[in-house]
């Protein structure tokens, strides 16, 4: 089995991973930026790729 491209979502705001998802690096090449919860800013933040 390959393994899927585990990727890490940090808060812009504290630094901290808050999310993890895997991808098809061959589809999408783009670095992804969404806007989540942030537990530990308490609010919602932008959280970017990360690796
Ligand atoms: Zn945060």
């Amino acid at each position: 089995m390959s393994q899927d491209n585990l990727i890490k979502f940090e808060c812009t705001n504290c630094h901290r991973i808050n999310y993890w998802t895997t991808r098809n690096i061959k589809k999408i090449k783009t670095r992804l930026e969404l806007k989540k919860h942030c537990p530990w800013c308490k609010k919602h933040a932008s959280h970017k790729e990360t690796k």
